[in-house]
């Protein structure tokens, strides 16, 4: 199967396998899991940061960084389609009494700062307490540019707001543009780091923030019900994930490219190569018959979500070779 519906579907290497079998253990809640210390330790040391902590998912990671920065009554500011607005349930209204302000995304994938500006509530008891900026990046597979971060983190410190990052492929972020993480993730005061996506990991994520950000980070993971014991045995696939994993990103941006490019010969299919940035492609059909194109292509051994536009997503598990493939089975389908 050639599986385009996320990188969610990656599979461990064989290094991460051998890893885990090996990884030292202890019961993490009292700290004493030498391979997840060890995790930790190289999580905030690559994103600059003093600590880090590892959660389940990418979901808890940012539901923890919420409830970290926001108290009862609290605000924050995100986008319309942001991940942590729509795709977590609410988690931080549900669990943290903690309204969210949601805003339209720029074309970018941007918040504009003059829509931050116009929602940040005034001093008045009628208002919740504007708290917290949290962008996502990349956002869609688009990579937010480096200006934009330092210009709306320099306005969040003058407005006295946090800043967190639902950095869940941050990753692809830095590999496209070139340059260190730390220089995506300074801007912030906390970031989080989906491990179980490109990077390869079976399971988890990493929250990353200041010593006592993440100590409260700790006490609401328990709360949460992330307290787990010999974590180990999963943080070892993800030391492999943020060691070794990530420049291998800059395959999965070319496959995209590929796949990009062959589809959009397709007169059936309109692709804005300008979103194609990292791993993802949308393909937007213009007959509305997604389903029927689904189901054609898994019989082709091709695995897509139906939605239009297409999200398809590039990962490990998907070969140059494999996105030939695609382009002829979508080519033959439509003649
Ligand atoms: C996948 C994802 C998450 C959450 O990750 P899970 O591990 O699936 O809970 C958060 N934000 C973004 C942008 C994501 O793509």
């Amino acid at each position: 199967m050639i599986d385009l519906r996320s990188d969610t579907v990656t599979k461990p290497t064989e290094e991460m396998r051998q890893a885990m079998a090996q990884a030292e253990v202890g019961d993490d809640v009292y700290g004493d899991d030498p391979t997840v210390n060890k995790l930790q330790a190289l999580a905030a040391e690559k994103l600059g940061f003093e600590s880090a902590l590892f959660t389940c998912s990418g979901t808890q990671a940012n539901f923890i960084a919420l409830i970290s920065h926001c108290q009862r009554g609290d605000e924050y500011i995100c986008g319309q389609q942001a991940h942590s607005y729509i795709y977590e349930g609410g988690g931080a209204a549900v669990f943290g009494s903690i309204q969210p302000q949601p805003i339209e995304f720029e074309a970018d994938g941007s918040l504009a700062i003059d829509k931050i500006s116009q929602k940040i509530k005034p001093d008045d008891i009628h208002c919740t307490r504007t708290k917290l900026v949290c962008l996502e990046n990349t956002h869609s597979g688009k990579v937010l540019g480096l200006d934009y971060l330092k210009d709306v983190s320099n306005f969040a410190q003058e407005k006295k707001l946090a800043m967190h990052l639902d950095g869940a492929r941050v990753f692809n972020a830095s590999v496209k543009l070139g340059v260190d993480v730390k220089e995506i993730s300074r801007h912030f005061d906390s970031v989080s780091v989906c491990l179980s996506k490109g990077l390869g990991a079976p399971i988890g994520s990493v929250l990353c923030g200041s010593k006592d950000f993440i100590t409260e980070a700790a006490r609401w993971r328990k709360v949460a019900g992330g307290g787990m014991r010999q974590a180990g045995i999963i943080a070892a696939a993800g030391i492999i994930a943020v060691s070794k994993e990530v420049q291998r990103l800059e395959d999965d941006h070319h496959n995209a490219e590929i796949l990009a490019k062959g589809l959009a010969e397709i007169p059936q299919i309109n692709i804005d190569m300008n979103q194609v940035q990292t791993n993802m492609v949308f393909a937007e059909l213009t007959m509305n018959n997604v389903q029927q194109l689904a189901d054609y292509l898994k019989q082709n051994n091709i695995l897509i979500n139906a939605s239009n536009p297409i999200r398809l997503v590039t990962h490990k598990d998907v070969s140059s070779e494999d996105m030939r493939q695609v382009i002829e089975v979508i080519k033959g389908y439509f003649s």
